[in-house]
């Protein structure tokens, strides 16, 4: 750890420790949920689908890379056992059980809006206190934004499919 570094930080640097390693667990998560999802989807549309589950899963492996980064410079430990990851996590795991690429799509966008809620609440609280911490929450959420527009076209484009099998 960098003592100035960590000086600079004008808020409770354990507090922040923690909401880092809050925000990490749930990257572990999220990274599985695509991860996972991406192998056993089923349904129309499906390769697009696939492509995007897999982008999005490296994305929030490289998020859990960044947190980590930052917990360390602030002298904090990042979280140490996967069971951990339950008790830390804001957004929780949503277990693809029903593998219909409707449902999986769903899934990962109540994600993709708790992660929004939760890197916006990062930023509020460390605006204009920690600049470093600050910019990767930023970096973060603008992938985060992306994530869910990029999920909810792929929903659109499927419902107007199955809108129009129907018929
Ligand atoms: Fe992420
Ligand atoms: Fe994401
Ligand atoms: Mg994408």
């Amino acid at each position: 750890m960098g003592t100035k570094g960590i000086e600079i930080v004008d808020m409770d640097v354990k507090k922040l420790i923690n909401l880092l390693n809050k925000a990490y667990a749930d990257e572990w998560l999220a990274y599985y949920q695509y991860w996972i999802g991406a192998k056993i989807v089923k349904g129309p549309m499906k390769e697009a689908v696939i492509a995007e589950l897999n982008q999005h899963a490296t994305d929030e492996l490289r998020h859990a890379v960044m947190l980590a980064t930052r917990i360390i410079q602030l002298g904090g430990t990042p979280i140490t056992k996967p069971e951990d990851w339950y008790k830390f996590t804001n957004c929780g795991y949503d277990a693809p059980d029903n593998p219909f690429v409707k449902e999986i799509l769903k899934q990962n966008i109540k994600g993709e809006q708790c992660a929004i809620t939760t890197y916006k609440s990062l930023i509020n609280q460390t605006e204009g206190k920690d600049p470093v911490t600050y910019n990767i929450v930023l970096q973060i959420l603008q992938d985060e934004v992306e994530h869910e527009e990029d999920l909810q076209a792929e929903m659109e484009d499927l419902e107007i499919m199955l809108k129009h099998s129907r018929k």
